[in-house]
């Protein structure tokens, strides 16, 4: 109010909302209370939330794997519903990213092409989330992707889960499930 500096040393409450944290600081010369962010936020999240977020999936690391590292830093640990919730609106902003990516791929494996044709060719795989020999056939969730053979690009993907957590939490709960982003798409047995 005054623009004149605050003084950390009068910071009377510290909010933590994950890696982020809410200063409330009082002005030595006018008294005004100020509200100070340690980072960018956007409709009060913090933006280093969602990076953590992003992190994690970029890395596969799961909630204790996190908690762990940040504790071995001495930086106070982050709660399973903020993560949570990054990694969902995280991963729903991945697949739309990965969806305009792949149109992009395929209009360039299209330009290296043989000339005049509009036939690519490409190297398709398949593999299940399972980690195992070999010898389990039971997997949960199975996933194929596409692979233009001239640019090495993903052209297409498909995931495909058997299980959803909310559905499962339902059904043992005997309720019907709150509308939620499903994503069994799967009733078969994991080979086919
Ligand atoms: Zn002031
Ligand atoms: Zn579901």
């Amino acid at each position: 109010m005054c623009t004149l500096p605050l003084v950390l040393n009068n910071c009377v409450e510290i909010t933590s909302q994950g890696l982020g944290s809410t200063l409330k600081i009082i002005c030595s010369a006018c008294q005004a209370t100020n509200l100070i962010s340690t980072g960018k936020k956007q409709n009060r999240v913090f933006d280093m939330n969602k990076k953590l977020a992003a992190a994690m999936l970029h890395t596969g690391l799961g909630e204790s794997d996190i908690n762990n590292l940040l504790a071995a830093l001495n930086i106070p640990t982050v709660s399973h519903f903020m993560l949570d919730q990054r990694q969902k609106e995280t991963g729903a902003a991945m697949e739309i990213v990965a969806k305009e990516s792949m149109k992009d791929s395929v209009k360039e494996e299209i330009i290296f092409s043989s000339p005049g044709s509009r036939r690519i060719s490409v190297s398709v795989d398949a593999g299940w989330q399972k980690r195992g020999s070999g010898k389990c056939y039971d997997s949960l969730s199975g996933h194929c992707s596409m692979i233009g053979n001239r640019t090495g690009k993903v052209l297409g993907y498909s995931i495909r889960s058997k299980s959803c957590r909310m559905c499962y939490e339902a059904f043992k709960a005997n309720r019907t499930p709150t509308e939620h982003n499903c994503k069994k798409n799967w009733d078969g047995s994991s080979k086919g």
